[in-house]
């Protein structure tokens, strides 16, 4: 669809002119906050009302210095290792998920544990125990470093091997007809993957993997706003953080599309050279990021110039996760 279609969809009555001063904000949508990250923060604060500070969180709940700048505020402490949680301290795992060491470590010293994991990052640790249940080698789809990757790669028994790009499918040390299954890191949308799966299926004859509809809804959908966004937009703003890897691929995608794209914290990180030319803004945010970085974007764009803020058509998602039943109540 052009531009031009795209905009009257919008109901928006002229294309706009670059040159005009009014800069035409789009919002991508769905943007920001999935359920995983809604949950996790929910744990936190509700463990603090519960048990009274501190409460200590093993690695950043979710990926964003703003969210856990208003934790610390709150009580919660935030450390890398469970060594570093005081005896009998509340310990939470994060979003991310943890390796069956670290459940091991807390257990071993008794320690309070509330498991603020994802429930769909939880499913493809299950999904990796039921493939080597049923003698497989399961490859890992991800980024190495990655938390989450770590705690997947910690939570299936056996060799879990990673492969971040096709040309690692290549080197893989396997015979064709080794019985193998993959999973993948959940920030990795469908069409992240479906090169490697492609290779992974050349590769191998006896091959399993995942439902398609086992995929992070939010992944998928915010990636695909983004490229809604692109057919619009002049310039595509990602807020998040840059240790998020959703928001990271955010931003990638605007870039593969041909759109300058930047992955900015907040709105002091804007430079207005940016705008130059420039008539249409594309927002998003990473699944971790709060809607009020997003605002503050906005504002700093309109100190620069006049705005109009249009949110684009888009997905609704209405998914929520349960909390721990320890906390449901609190
Ligand atoms: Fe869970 Fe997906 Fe959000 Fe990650 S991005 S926390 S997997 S819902």
């Amino acid at each position: 669809m052009s531009r031009k279609a795209w905009c009257s969809l919008l109901k928006s009555d002229q294309v706009i002119d670059a040159d005009a001063r009014t800069l035409k904000v789009f919002l991508a949508q769905p943007r920001g906050f999935c359920a995983g990250v809604v949950r996790a923060i929910d744990i936190v604060e509700r463990a603090l009302k519960k048990y009274g500070p501190p409460v200590y969180v093993r690695h950043e709940i979710v990926h964003n210095k703003y969210v856990v700048e208003a934790l610390k505020a709150k009580g919660a402490r935030f450390v890398e290792n469970v060594s570093e949680i005081p005896d009998g301290a509340v310990a939470i795992f994060s979003a991310h998920g943890v390796s069956k060491e670290v459940e091991r470590e807390a257990e071993e010293r008794n320690l309070p544990v509330i498991d603020a994991t994802c429930p769909l990052v939880t499913k493809v640790h299950n999904q990796g125990n039921r493939y080597v249940d049923q003698g497989r080698t399961v490859i890992l789809i991800g980024h190495a470093g990655h938390p989450e990757v770590e705690g997947t790669m910690g939570q299936i028994p056996g060799t879990v091997v990673l492969v971040q790009t096709v040309a690692d499918v290549e080197k893989l040390d396997l015979p064709t007809d080794a019985p193998v299954a993959y999973v993948t890191q959940t920030t990795l949308s469908v069409d992240d993957t479906r090169d490697i799966i492609g290779a992974l299926t050349r590769r191998f004859t006896d091959i399993r993997g995942p439902d398609i509809r086992d995929i992070c809804y939010a992944t998928q959908n915010r990636q695909s706003a983004v490229r809604d966004l692109c057919k619009v937009a002049d310039l595509i703003l990602v807020v998040g953080a840059t240790n998020s890897s959703n928001s990271n691929r955010l931003r990638e995608i605007g870039a593969e599309l041909g759109i300058p794209s930047y992955l900015i914290a907040d709105g002091s990180e804007l430079d207005p050279a940016w705008l130059d030319g420039v008539g249409i803004v594309g927002i998003t945010a990473g699944a971790s990021a709060p809607e009020v970085l997003v605002d503050d974007v906005i504002r700093t764009l309109n100190r620069l110039r006049p705005v109009e803020v249009v949110t684009l058509p888009g997905r609704e998602e209405n998914i929520t996760f349960r909390l721990p039943s320890a906390l449901a109540s609190a």
